[in-house]
């Protein structure tokens, strides 16, 4: 079996000799995975909506309704919500340093999305929090001073 040197750096699973799924993809030599995160563009959360039953989605590349297989369209939704459920990571995952928190947002009108927001104090179900995307494609809550400290002072 022939050997690629320029491979030989990758992280390989410890189960099987496959690329660990957990890296990026194209970075760590292998295809690239397409980036499923919810985006703020322009103003608007990029999304989906049934043209049947009027489900949101936080995706646009949906084939069909997920509730009732019915027919989408391109939505695009107010960046603020209310929070569903928050909690305050304590161990550092990929570039984000603890403490720092996610809260699952139910976007006015819209679907519910994963949000980084302030870790000290993490909000409460039923916070109002306005959020935005990231440089690196998160989405944070402008209010999430703590957390956007903590990761650009380190
Ligand atoms: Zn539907």
């Amino acid at each position: 079996m022939p050997t690629d040197e320029k491979r030989s750096d990758v992280k390989k699973s410890e189960l099987t000799d496959r690329p660990n799924k957990r890296r990026p993809g194209a970075q760590a030599g292998g295809l690239s995975v397409a980036d499923s995160r919810p985006r703020v563009v322009d103003g608007f959360l990029r999304g989906a909506r049934c043209t049947r039953c009027a489900h949101a989605l936080s995706q646009t590349d949906v084939p069909w309704c997920p509730v009732c297989f019915g027919q989408i369209e391109p939505a695009g939704f107010s960046p603020s919500g209310s929070v569903w459920a928050a909690t305050t990571v304590r161990m550092p995952v990929g570039r984000w340093r603890p403490p720092f928190a996610l809260a699952y947002v139910d976007v006015d009108n819209g679907p519910r999305v994963l949000v980084h927001v302030a870790a000290e104090p993490a909000p409460h179900a039923g916070d109002r929090v306005v959020f935005d995307s990231d440089e690196a494609g998160d989405l944070v809550a402008h209010n999430a001073t703590t957390a956007v400290t903590e990761r650009v002072s380190r």
